[in-house]
């Protein structure tokens, strides 16, 4: 008869910007999301994906199923060593008191980073093997935007990270990384990891070329059993990790040198894109002109992704430097989603709707980000507690106000997150279909909600916090030569 496995699943997330001013510790945790064994929700977060996952299969009767802890913090600055021992600790005791299992199922981020552990995923992950040693299956899926050390390849049994950014695809990461961890505990497959440092850190959205083709051309191989898995690490420019950077991932029924081959083919094809894969970007200045030529051909509002002031990448959200742009040319029909100043969002709360209030907002944290704006503003709507959907998950943007004054609608927000979707300015009573301009707060997770309610979409690379030039950045844990740091870090001398 066939044997049911027995396993236990986890998921510790956060993205860690090593040259954020922000901390990250306990409480960023838990006000984001928390959830202790047996209490996540129905629906997932992007990294706790595997667990709706595995409870479907727990209810088929194919699963025997221990959960463990859950949680997520906002992307922020280094995590305090009290916070990383408290949570890998909470892990492993659960793993150390689950009894005997066959499979450990985790959801990380891998870019992570505390004030004492360099590779918090790689930390976690060895510990786990040490437990349970070289028998149990252990899968783990990753968010592309990491540092793919050899701690986390060489203690895991499967790996598979997001293919798509927007990552859109988090529920089918979760279910691939199950689907081939229970193979692998059934022997139907003796899965193989390849890996391939591309040696290179830029940006890679799939939603434009080449990237789309790169990723669907993966996507075939996959079909076609050329291997069980292929996936991509982008790398995250905004960690100070030995790790840095772009790798290949491939996954082979018990073919190493094929997955050797293939990974390297890959890498050094996407490696070949290098200049092409990141969007075309404009100065802050030509962002607002561009937008305000553009708007007179076209119906619908032009949007300006402010992809550098992105809470999720770990800095606070609070530019004001687009606005003021906007403010200083007289631009009408203009909304903003958002920016992060929860005392501003206490302030609007206490004077309510329709309030005509003096407020100060924005460019608070860091003096890269603008100054604060002070106006007259009317206060529009005011929303306790607001959430975003991201496909399936919701995002809790905390209280949050519509404020209003000259033409512009801004939404302030007391939880930092980016803007992942229109439902921002309609839960904030903004309907986009009336601006000219949206000015939003992300990279490029916004893409597939915006897209059609759009007429064009500029990329605006404003420079500030965040550390956007691998060139310029001051990398001190990062030794290895790689693009565009060095011209061709691939070149041997013979
Ligand atoms: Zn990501």
């Amino acid at each position: 008869m066939k044997k049911i496995p027995r396993i236990y699943c986890a998921s510790i997330a956060t993205e860690t910007n090593t040259f954020s001013p922000l901390r990250t510790n306990i409480n960023n945790f838990k006000e984001t999301f928390y959830a202790k064994p047996k209490e996540h929700p129905k629906t997932p977060t992007l990294c706790s994906a595997i667990f709706p996952q595995l409870r479907k299969r727990k209810k088929k009767g194919e699963i025997k199923l221990v959960e463990g802890t859950a949680t997520w913090a906002e992307p922020g600055g280094l995590i305090n060593s009290k916070t990383w021992n408290y949570l890998k600790n909470e892990i492993l005791s659960e793993v150390k008191k689950a009894g005997k299992l066959d499979i450990v199922i985790l959801g990380l981020h891998g870019a992570m980073i505390s004030n004492n552990c360099i590779d918090c995923e790689g930390d976690l992950i060895k510990n786990i093997r040490n437990i349970l040693g070289p028998k149990v299956i252990i899968g783990v899926t990753f968010d592309p935007h990491s540092h793919l050390s050899k701690k986390c390849e060489i203690n895991t049994n499967i790996i598979t990270v997001f293919k798509e950014f927007p990552h859109t695809d988090f529920v089918e990461t979760a279910e691939d990384c199950i689907n081939l961890s229970i193979k692998a505990f059934d022997k139907i497959i003796k899965p193989q990891i390849s890996t391939f440092d591309v040696k290179m850190m830029t940006i890679l959205p799939t939603s434009k070329e080449p990237m789309r083709s790169f990723v669907d051309h993966l996507k075939n191989l996959e079909k076609n059993k050329t291997a069980l898995s292929i996936s991509i690490i982008h790398g995250f420019m905004a960690g100070d990790s030995p790790d840095l950077g772009a790798k290949i991932i491939i996954i082979t029924d018990n073919n190493k040198k094929n997955g050797d081959k293939l990974s390297s083919q890959l890498g050094m094809k996407l490696f070949s894109l290098r200049k092409d894969l990141a969007p075309k970007t404009f100065s802050a200045n030509k962002s607002i002109l561009e937008a305000k030529k553009l708007f007179k051909k076209n119906k619908k509002p032009i949007l300006i992704a402010d992809i550098w002031d992105n809470p999720g990448g770990g800095v606070a959200g609070d530019s004001t430097i687009l606005i003021k742009k906007a403010i200083s040319m007289n631009l009408k029909k203009i909304a903003v989603s958002s920016i992060w100043d929860p005392e501003a969002v206490k302030i609007c709360h206490e004077a309510g709707e329709k309030a005509n209030i003096n407020l100060k907002f924005g460019g608070k944290f860091s003096s890269s980000s603008g100054s604060s704006i002070n106006k007259k503003v009317l206060v529009k709507k005011i929303v306790k507690n607001a959430f975003q959907k991201f496909e399936t998950s919701y995002v809790p943007m905390g209280d949050s106000a519509c404020i209003s004054f000259e033409g512009i609608e801004i939404i302030l927000n007391s939880n930092r997150c980016q803007t992942f979707s229109t439902d921002v300015f309609t839960s904030l009573g903004i309907d986009i279909s009336n601006k000219k301009i949206l000015i939003i707060k992300s990279t490029n997770h916004f893409y597939k909600s915006f897209v059609s309610h759009v007429s064009k979409i500029i990329y605006s690379s404003v420079n500030g916090i965040y550390p956007n030039n691998p060139k310029k950045n001051k990398y001190s844990k990062l030794k290895r030569k790689i693009w565009p740091i060095v011209k061709n870090p691939h070149y041997k001398k013979n």
